[in-house]
């Protein structure tokens, strides 16, 4: 038997102006794209021959230009014509990419490959719980799973659990399809964290199906993406049977899940303590035991936002004390970033930060020290090296360290501060653009604000100007 094995995975922020271009994804073709996803092994054990495709992985940031999307396309449905016999598709797919001019990415794929290989292959995509999925999708992939995590951890155990469903499927002839429900609620991912409820005990009711019930192969929550405005944002039940006679009984389930779910949708919250950015600096300065790790939610560049707001330096700027230690990281402005590369290590000088795009951004005016310039490195998921991200510069404002970065990142993992040369310990105060808790900046923080911030990734859905949400839809409509 064979199997195609790819990746194509963007989520797609539309309040972002900037689209996501070929330039921005880590891209593989042939035996490397086997090296990326944590499934290998799986299909040889199974004695399956592997076919790769790409693995293209971009950055969360504005909806995908169409030409991208299109090239990266034809590269796998390339491949997919030359083995039109393939028994199966294996794909990590995100679930949230938007593109220009096309709307849902993974649909159209999707789509496409259906078109090539008919209804027999037995497609499997693994995905993120940040997925739209346009509802006709459970027509055309017969099996699909998301992360049980957010904050992700488990990316690896979810690829692997939709390629050994695949096998099971693949060993067994089985070409049934997957039960999907959308609901009528969107959360931004903060207020949906499976570290605490509601979100915490729905995924041990998923995984107890999974584990304990037969019939049941997969069991998944889409939260949803809530920064893409189009009719298919909003959450989804996916339930997959593990046999065909099975395929009533999972429809009933999904029935059930998607209404035991919808009942709890006034129960999400913030994972911990959010305040708006003034409030998030006195409090964090004077209120509470260091080191405090705020999140600056608005301008989280893992949510696709650019990167550049200085709302919370400007905050911190205010408040500036002696007695206190705060480092901000990563503040994307490529002209800042330039000026200061250019000064040598201990030079002092006037400095403007602020890309002035909009509002959050407009610019500071600061005197700097030049502490020095560093290459950034991060993973994928942890059983991938860390690989370079961006590169970073560190200055001094008075107490207040900055690293502002050439390219937008979040920094959520020690090794994005050990490649800094920083230790968030060394701080009151450390100042990442990220949105909820990652387990490391749990290990690094003692204390912790979400900051609500103003920006592309504002966590206050109610008041987005959405144009193509379907509706009505909770926290939108009061329903
Ligand atoms: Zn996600």
């Amino acid at each position: 038997m064979k199997v195609m094995i790819g990746a194509l995975a963007h989520e797609s922020n539309d309040f972002c102006r900037y689209l996501t271009t070929q330039d921005m994804f880590e891209y593989y073709e042939g035996e490397e794209v086997l090296e990326h996803l944590p499934v290998k092994d799986i299909f040889q054990d199974a004695g399956i021959e592997m076919i790769p495709s790409i693995f293209a992985v971009a950055g969360n940031y504005g909806p995908v230009e169409e030409a991208t999307y299109l090239h990266f396309e034809k590269k796998i449905l390339d491949v997919l014509s030359e083995n039109r016999d393939v028994d199966g598709i294996w794909m990590f797919c995100h679930g949230a990419m938007n593109v220009q001019n096309i709307g849902s990415g993974e649909y159209r794929l999707a789509q496409e490959m259906r078109k090539i290989v008919g209804d027999n292959c037995v497609i499997s995509f693994g995905m993120d719980l940040h997925g739209n999925l346009e509802p006709g999708l459970a027509d055309l992939v017969n099996i699909i799973r998301c992360y049980h995590t957010a904050p992700h951890t488990d990316q690896p155990e979810t690829y692997r659990m939709a390629a050994n469903t695949l096998v099971h499927y693949l060993k067994n002839g089985y070409h049934n399809y997957s039960q999907l429900r959308k609901l009528r609620m969107i959360f931004p991912g903060e207020m949906a964290s499976t570290t605490v409820d509601p979100f915490k005990t729905i995924i041990e009711r998923l995984e107890d199906l999974e584990q304990n019930d037969d019939r049941i192969a997969c069991a998944s929550l889409f939260i949803g993406f809530a920064w893409t405005d189009a009719p298919r944002t909003a959450s989804t039940v996916v339930v997959v049977p593990s046999a065909p006679e099975y395929e009533k009984y999972c429809s009933d389930k999904a029935d059930e899940l998607a209404e035991y779910i919808f009942g709890k949708r006034r129960e999400f919250d913030f994972q911990k303590l959010s305040l708006p950015p003034a409030e998030t600096a006195r409090h964090s300065l004077y209120e509470m035991d260091p080191p405090v790790c705020v999140t600056d939610m608005g301008d989280n560049p893992d949510a696709g936002t650019v990167g550049g707001s200085v709302v919370l330096l400007k905050e911190y700027l205010k408040l500036q004390d002696a007695e206190k230690k705060v480092l901000i990281v990563g503040i994307y402005d490529p002209e800042a970033f330039n000026v200061c590369k250019s000064h040598k290590i201990g030079d002092d000088f006037d400095l403007s930060i602020g890309i002035g795009i909009d509002e959050v951004t407009s610019p500071v005016e600061v005197h700097a020290i030049y502490r020095g310039w560093h290459e950034v490195y991060g993973y994928n998921f942890k059983t991938n090296p860390p690989i370079k991200r961006c590169e970073g510069v560190t200055i001094s404002i008075g107490n207040i360290d900055v690293v502002i970065v050439n390219k937008g990142y979040h920094f959520t993992q020690h090794v994005n501060f050990e490649s800094c040369e920083l230790n968030p310990s060394d701080y009151d105060v450390f100042v990442t653009k990220f949105g909820y808790i990652y387990p490391e900046l749990e290990e690094m923080g003692k204390n912790f604000i979400m900051s609500n911030t103003p920006g592309e990734s504002y966590q206050m859905v109610k008041e987005f100007n959405f144009k193509h949400l379907n509706r009505p839809i909770f926290p939108v409509d009061d329903i």
